[in-house]
């Protein structure tokens, strides 16, 4: 066995050993939901439990009060392993953050027990507010990705894909404001915000039928009126644009625009379009670095899907991506459900999804020595990243 195969067998039985805790974290994450920027039990599980396997934490890192820095070791590669833990709305971890977290745990302390403090930069981040706002982002504005040399973190999914294709984001909040009367006694003294949201939501599902397949839009209305017999002078929705490609992405963000106007130009109400401040980036998966952890996860017995997907979601990972050589593979969590759905919270609690979280945080420590001890793999991953 050579120096890659010796120190690989030790991150997969530090993983193994680790086991009974790596569960332990995942459930009790799970059986405690908590939204974007509110994870304070999550993130205090996390950063003390680092601290006690030999880690320099540092909580509240970059201004956010649920994110931390763990780190360990001086080497020369620095490898940041990602921890999401925030839920969603209703339906708790159906989006299995959970399992993201000890999967990422899981891969540094297996990391840590197979090369040099010498040897590596090693650095766990807790990464909030994924499903909502872009924690990330704000991380990177705070330079935690500054003189990082590669970012990993897996997210469960009903496949296994090691790079998957992953949309930019745009979201934004409009308000209508009209005028309100008596719907029944004076009508036509009344601007109907409700109208020019409508018509706008109207041309936008039109709009629909006409947009490449790599792309998406759809929102919700969320204020249309207080009373039946009140012409509504206010009304208010939420709308996301997303596409594979930036222009695309711009191009369809102004169309909708367009979509908005005409609701206010018909109606008469006045519009008001609020973007959100972080947009997402699609996802710029490190090819050299998603064959490594794909070669790695497929020695341990993990199937991946052959038939590429086109149906996929968004993640603040996307502009993580954008600044260093990352990536996001996606695991099957031992059933199939779909994220974001009940379903998806219930299979995230099992013996299956555990099963795969702990050959994924073996697969992510395996693809940290090879970066660590296989110089020509961060040379390939950085060449790729910078389009050389
Ligand atoms: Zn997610
Ligand atoms: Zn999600």
């Amino acid at each position: 066995m050579g120096d890659i195969d010796i120190a690989k067998e030790r991150a997969k039985q530090a993983v193994a050993a680790a086991r009974e805790e790596l569960v332990e974290i995942s459930l009790d994450i799970h059986s405690h939901p908590e939204l974007a920027l509110k994870e304070e039990r999550a993130a205090a599980l996390l950063a003390g439990r680092l601290e006690a396997r030999g880690f320099a934490v540092e909580r509240a890192a970059f201004g956010i009060q649920t994110a931390f820095r763990a780190r360990w070791g001086e080497g020369p590669v620095t490898i940041a392993y990602l921890c999401e833990y925030d839920a969603l709305p209703e339906i708790g971890h159906a989006c299995g953050h959970n399992l993201i977290a000890t999967a990422g745990l899981g891969g540094a302390l297996g990391l840590k027990a197979a090369v040099s403090p010498d040897d590596v930069t090693l650095l766990v981040l807790g990464t909030p507010a994924e499903e909502d706002i872009g924690g990330k982002v704000m991380m990177i504005e705070h330079g935690a990705f500054e003189g990082v040399d590669v970012a990993m973190m897996a997210h469960p999914s009903p496949f296994d894909i090691a790079g998957p294709p992953m949309y930019g984001v745009e979201q934004c909040h409009v308000i209508y404001r009209g005028r309100a009367v008596h719907a029944s006694i004076a009508p036509e003294a009344g601007v109907n915000a409700l109208d020019g949201l409508v018509l706008a939501y109207q041309a936008m599902a039109q709009l629909r039928q006409h947009i490449r397949r790599d792309s998406r839009i759809h929102g919700i209305i969320t204020y249309g009126g207080s009373a039946p017999n009140v012409v509504p002078d206010r009304a208010e929705g939420t709308f996301l644009v997303r596409a594979l490609q930036l222009p695309y992405l711009a191009d369809l963000k102004g169309r909708v625009e367009r979509c908005f106007q005409a609701g206010a130009e018909g109606s008469g109400a006045e519009l008001q379009v609020i973007w959100a401040p972080y947009p997402y980036a699609p996802l710029n998966s490190n090819q050299p670095l998603a064959q490594a952890y794909r070669a790695n996860a497929e020695a341990l017995g993990r199937k991946f899907l052959e038939v590429p997907v086109e149906s996929t979601g968004s993640s603040d990972m996307g502009n993580v991506s954008s600044v260093v050589p990352s990536i996001h593979p996606t695991f099957s969590i031992g059933a199939f459900a779909l994220n974001h759905t009940p379903g998806f919270t219930a299979v995230a609690a099992t013996d299956g999804a555990h099963k795969s979280m702990l050959e994924v945080a073996q697969a992510l420590a395996m693809t940290g020595v090879d970066i660590v001890l296989d110089p020509e793999l961060l040379r390939a991953a950085k060449a790729a990243f910078g389009g050389t």
